[in-house]
């Protein structure tokens, strides 16, 4: 079991104003940037991963550490793989908490975004952890929820390969599966060669989120009817 604490991140205006689709002379970009500086000392990101491996396959499953997972696509992307990466990451409670705390709509929104940005960031630094550690040229991921083949709650399973998570890094699961803090994402990292992104399996139109095109073929790979 890994823990990294004190991952640094610092946001980045240019960043931002991307991501909101501001102009740096726009009147709400001074609310970003005075807002960065209220966010930047409330992010507390941290990611925990455990090196895993495979001990079982069987048609729609995966066992992993001895805990079983129930997706077909995942047991599919896991085919070749013997040794994979579960991770938590989470950048604490006190930023959301600024933001919900927060009676103007538009600087929770802003402060939402600055955590969700800072969330992946902190994702991407773990994933580049990983590679630079393990000598691996190219990782994918996935994460319970993203797809109806490997549902939300396939958080459970995912939380006991860890043990006690809350005191690892201060995140807990719900009951609804949901969780907390609720900038937190959890999922399997594994090394591939050619990409894979959940969003090629999901055909949910104008997702903001997407990170690749649906490609419908796909589905035949991976023995998908419905997806
Ligand atoms: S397209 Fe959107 S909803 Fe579908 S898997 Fe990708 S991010 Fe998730």
């Amino acid at each position: 079991m890994k823990v990294l604490d004190a991952i640094p991140i610092k946001l980045e205006f240019e960043e931002i104003a991307r991501q909101l689709r501001l102009d740096a002379n726009m009147g709400p970009s001074s609310i970003v940037r005075e807002l960065m500086g209220v966010a930047q000392p409330l992010i507390q990101a941290k990611a925990l991963y455990e090196v895993s491996y495979i001990s079982q396959r069987g048609k729609d499953t995966v066992e992993i550490n001895g805990v079983t997972f129930k997706s077909r696509v995942l047991r599919v992307n896991l085919d070749t793989v013997e040794r994979i990466f579960p991770y938590i990451v989470t950048i604490g409670k006190a930023l959301e908490d600024k933001a919900s705390s927060s009676d103007d709509l538009l600087k929770q929104f802003y402060l939402e975004t600055m955590g969700d940005m800072a969330l992946r960031s902190s994702r991407e630094y773990l994933e580049n952890s990983l590679k630079r550690h393990f000598g691996l040229d190219h990782v994918s991921r996935m994460n319970p929820g993203s797809l109806k083949d490997w549902p939300i709650t396939e958080q459970k399973p995912l939380f006991s390969v860890f043990g006690n998570v809350e005191d690892l890094i201060g995140v807990t699961l719900t009951d609804s599966m949901l969780m907390i803090p609720r900038k937190s994402v959890s999922g399997i990292f594994f090394p591939t060669e050619v990409s894979f992104f959940s969003c090629q399996l999901c055909s949910r139109k104008d997702c903001p989120a997407r990170m690749a095109p649906y490609d419908e073929t796909l589905k035949e790979k991976y023995g998908l009817k419905d997806e």
